[in-house]
């Protein structure tokens, strides 16, 4: 364990941990749109930004990348990480304007009024759901495309990803609430990736429940005890 001080108090912590994880685990709020506890971090939306303390000139660090070691000082809340975090707010709200989520958190920041000409495809690039169907789902299915300003999450060549099993993780992970699942008849359809699955039905009331391409995963997973009526009922008829 080493001992941190954020905002002028100590804290004990793992040594590596991040600062942001840090701080949250303490109760001390930092924003962050791109950063999950199980998921690497990746400092790409930059709203946790910290500054690091006793230096000549003041610096700011994205705190979600920042691994805590003895002795480390931060503030959360000075003047000029206030600034940047609205700087960055400024970039963010164009991207999804229509996000309850980015409002609230711009409004929260000071952020109200978009500055800049509304992009509005909802993604704000935040990478989350990349890695959450790398890194939970093992699929790969979608990744980032391009570079800059046209930078893209997209399935590899934009087209239909068949890697993709249809199991809703980067819908709930999404922070602007950009990815839309829709199930009708036995079909499921990720909408944003347009990837449609066909669902199998339960074997007892006959309702669609699970993509058949999950079920082929979870079995070839499943070491034991098997899968058995997880696969075959739906969770009402279990
Ligand atoms: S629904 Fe498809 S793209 Fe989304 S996390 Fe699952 S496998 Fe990946
Ligand atoms: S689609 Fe959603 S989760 Fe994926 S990068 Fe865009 S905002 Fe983040």
């Amino acid at each position: 364990m080493v001992t941190v001080i954020i905002n002028g108090k100590k804290y004990q912590a793992e040594e590596g941990r991040k600062l942001l994880q840090v701080a949250l685990d303490n109760g001390i709020e930092i924003p962050h749109l791109c950063y999950h506890e199980n998921l690497s971090s990746y400092g790409g939306c930059r709203l946790c930004l910290v500054e690091l303390a006793g230096r000549k000139k003041s610096s700011l660090v994205t705190s979600c990348t920042l691994p805590v070691s003895e002795g480390l000082e931060v503030k959360t809340d000075t003047p000029q990480v206030k600034k940047a975090r609205r700087l960055v707010m400024e970039m963010i709200l164009p991207q999804a304007p229509d996000s309850l989520r980015i409002r609230v958190l711009a409004r929260e920041l000071g952020v109200s009024a978009v500055s800049f000409p509304s992009e509005g495809d909802g993604c704000i690039r935040c990478g989350l759901c990349v890695r959450a169907c790398e890194e939970l789902v093992g699929a790969g299915a979608i990744s980032f495309a391009s570079r800059g300003s046209a930078r893209t999450v997209e399935p590899p060549f934009a087209e239909e990803p068949e890697s993709c099993i249809g199991c809703g993780t980067c819908v709930v992970i999404c922070p602007t609430d950009c990815i839309k699942m829709e199930e009708r008849d036995d079909e499921r359809k990720i909408i944003r990736w347009k990837r449609t699955l066909k669902m199998k039905s339960c074997v007892r009331c006959g309702r669609p429940f699970l993509p058949l391409a999950m079920v082929d995963v979870i079995t070839r997973r499943s070491t034991s005890p098997p899968p058995g009526e997880r696969l075959e009922l739906c969770p009402d008829c279990r």
